[in-house]
């Protein structure tokens, strides 16, 4: 049947259109996924209509450039509609007609909006772990149902577990131990704080009333990387799936840092390395471990 392969790249373009106004608003205050509801050129915010928003297509008939004001529309629209496609269609002809299938979907169509998201914006947004979290859950619950197999369920909840609450303390102490070694800048850092509170303090006595007290947008999406570690350990499992994450991301960031590090100066995420390491597991992650072992002499 050459029609459900059609229909899974089409629905991949779909989800692809609907990941690109993610990608757009999540990071955007003031902007959410369903309001306004029309999609609308980011220049000059006319609305676009349906027939300027069939993924690819529109992008090749307007020729990349907005029809109201010729802005040009940006080359990462069209390519996240065809590689969410193209990853569609390669976890269809993997998994087939299963369960497993509607599990890596969902978990494609997580990890996309985070490689952009954290590759532009340099974070990894609450809402898409969240989401991925409570969706993952779900999906891992009734495979695990259908399969009456518990294990299932129990090592993807380890994996979450660990993947998160480890690589959180990991952080925490290393932190720490950073602080013990520069006190001074401990200190320092105290002391500014202190300076700024009595200053705010001094503000508010002034006005009258103390201001509404709102948390930076960067600080609140704090610890990312280690989020999208216990989403991973969630959808993918403990072991070895999770820590093969850890080491082909970590392979996967040193190569590319010292590639791009040599061109240009400026910090480079996490996240994408993390997300390209979790669909090579999610597709090839057993044929890795058994190279892997069959390497290391363990088989
Ligand atoms: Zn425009």
């Amino acid at each position: 049947m050459i029609w459900i392969p059609i229909f899974i790249f089409i629905l991949g373009l779909a989800i692809g259109s609907f990941l690109n106004v993610c990608i757009y608003r999540i990071p955007r205050t003031g902007l959410s996924v369903h309001s306004p509801r029309r999609s609308f050129c980011t220049e000059c915010s006319q609305p676009i209509k349906f027939y300027d928003n069939i993924p690819l297509l529109s992008y090749l008939f307007l020729r990349g450039k907005c029809r109201y004001c010729q802005a040009k529309i940006p080359i990462s629209y069209p390519v996240v509609e065809f590689i969410t496609a193209v990853l569609f269609l390669a976890m269809y002809y993997h998994f087939g007609k299963t369960l497993y299938l509607l599990h890596a979907l969902i978990f494609v169509s997580i990890l996309i909006p985070i490689f952009v998201i954290d590759l532009q914006h340099h974070i990894i947004p609450n809402s898409l772990i969240i989401i991925g979290s409570i969706l993952g859950l779900v999906i891992i619950c009734v495979i695990s149902y259908q399969r009456s197999d518990i294990k299932y369920l129990l090592t993807r909840f380890a994996g979450f577990m660990i993947g998160g609450g480890v690589l959180w303390l990991v952080a925490i102490i290393a932190k720490e131990i950073l602080y013990r070694f520069k006190l001074m800048d401990r200190f320092l850092r105290k002391q500014k704080r202190a300076d700024k509170q009595k200053s705010e303090l001094q503000n508010s006595f002034e006005v009258g009333s103390r201001k509404p007290f709102r948390k930076p947008f960067i600080e609140a999406m704090g610890f990312g990387d280690i989020k999208m570690m216990a989403l991973n350990g969630l959808f993918l499992g403990l072991w070895p799936e999770l820590v093969m994450v850890i080491g082909l991301s970590s392979i996967l960031g040193a190569v590319i840092g010292l590639i791009v590090k040599k061109s240009m100066n400026s910090r480079i995420p996490y996240g994408p390395f993390i997300a390209v390491a979790a669909v090579v597991v999610l597709l090839w992650g057993d044929v890795l471990w058994a190279q892997y072992l069959q390497l290391a002499g363990w088989n």
